[in-house]
């Protein structure tokens, strides 16, 4: 087990890009440690380097106290999974786990006794005699899992290890690792585009843009206190609703709405144009015997989702949207409502509960968390309400 330090780590590409841009980071001994962030944002060169694949331009990096920087991989003491966990496909589970041992000449009982151990945490005994081909997805990722178990490694290094398992397996994987962490507590670094992922994966969550961390902080922090527009923007599903408003005399006004700030809110103390940021789920729908002079929205949805549990309206206001350059994952519904939003007006979305119909088109009363509200500098998308 060992602690991985990066000191001012930078990292490029032979064709000019800079992929990690001055990069500290103490990854603690034990710790789980996720890298987050848009595809392209330097996660797997990151990654890269503290596994020694790639080479720093600038700056050390340490395993265990041991400056490695020029150190080959094999030198290194850590081991990957990626995405592709490509096992021998005609080579038994056993041999799978074993041959990276043999290949390094381990004493043949020494590598029976790992196999047997890590078979036994991750429920593979049944399947040790199987090939690859005869194994689930999850089985197979359970190996891939196992080949780098075997080693003993100091750390573990995971690149987006569960994308190419459908959505049940990769929620079922997800609570494995947890607990195979929680046994083993060896030092992880795990890199996934995917922010539920690293939400509940993470001790600690990295959030990456074009390579330079812009918050670093145990996930509740992350969601409760992002530094910036970016992070308030990636980290929350659906995520935070962000538009154009002004602060004057504690009442923040938008779209010709007003909002009055509780005393004990701290953008009472900030005047002038922001950027506002309201979580989808700091909106609840008015109740009857709600107070009067309670902060209220009257909103028009475009579109009702029924989830069960909860409701998603999506509406918009008009005020003008704001760009994070935080876009989700392709595809996401949250990327289809970043292409739908014009340029004068917000699309905003309430996360609502309660058993009252709600259509489209109807008229609804919402409630805002006053005292929830997010503020960011309209030039730096700094957060005026947290201190970076
Ligand atoms: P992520 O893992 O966050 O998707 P990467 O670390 O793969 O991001 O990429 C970071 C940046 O480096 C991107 O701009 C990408 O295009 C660039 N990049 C990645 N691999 C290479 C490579 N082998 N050669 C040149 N540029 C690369």
């Amino acid at each position: 087990m060992a602690e991985i330090t990066l000191d001012h780590v930078t990292m490029t590409y032979p064709n000019g890009v800079t992929a990690v841009d001055d990069v500290s980071l103490e990854i603690k001994d034990g710790e789980f440690l996720v890298l987050v962030g848009p595809s392209g944002c330097g996660k797997s060169s990151l990654l890269r380097v503290i596994a020694g694949l790639e080479s720093a331009r600038q700056g050390r990096v340490l395993i265990g106290g041991q400056d490695v920087t020029t150190l080959q991989p094999k030198n290194r003491d850590i081991a990957m999974v990626f995405q592709s966990y490509a096992l021998y496909p005609h080579m038994t589970v056993r041999g799978n786990l074993s041959f990276g041992l043999s290949l390094r000449r381990t004493p043949k009982d020494e590598i029976r006794r790992r196999v047997e151990h890590v078979a036994q945490i991750l429920g593979l005994e049944d399947l040790l005699d199987r090939r690859p081909g005869a194994l689930s997805g999850g089985q197979r990722q359970r190996v891939a899992m196992g080949r780098a178990m075997v080693r003993e490694p100091k750390a573990y290094l995971m690149d987006e290890p569960l994308s190419n398992l459908d959505a049940a397996l990769r929620v079922a994987m997800r609570s494995e690792l947890l607990r195979l962490h929680e046994r083993l507590a060896v030092t992880t670094v795990y890199v996934t585009h995917d922010q539920v992922e690293a939400m509940t994966l993470g001790q600690r969550v990295a959030v990456l843009r074009d390579g330079v961390v812009q918050q670093i902080d145990a996930p509740q922090v992350l969601y409760d206190h992002p530094a910036n527009l970016f992070v308030a923007a990636f980290i929350g599903s659906p995520s935070m609703n962000l538009t154009e408003a002004e602060i004057v005399d504690g009442v923040v006004h938008f779209a010709g709405m007003r909002i009055q700030l509780p005393t004990s809110s701290p953008l009472r103390a900030h005047a002038g144009r922001v950027v506002l940021g309201v979580r989808p789920e700091d909106f609840r729908l008015r109740q009857p015997d709600d107070p009067a002079d309670l902060p209220r929205l009257l909103i028009r949805p475009d579109v009702v989702e029924e989830l069960g549990a909860e409701r998603h309206l999506l509406f918009s206001v008009d005020a003008r949207p704001v760009a994070t350059g935080a876009g989700h994952a392709p595809g996401s519904d949250d990327e289809a409502r970043l292409l739908a939003t014009d340029r004068d007006r917000s699309h905003f979305t309430a996360r609502v509960h309660g058993r009252e119909r709600i259509t489209a088109g109807a008229d609804v009363e919402l409630v805002v968390a006053t005292d929830a509200l997010h503020a960011f500098d309209c030039e730096t998308g700094r957060s005026l309400t947290q201190t970076l």
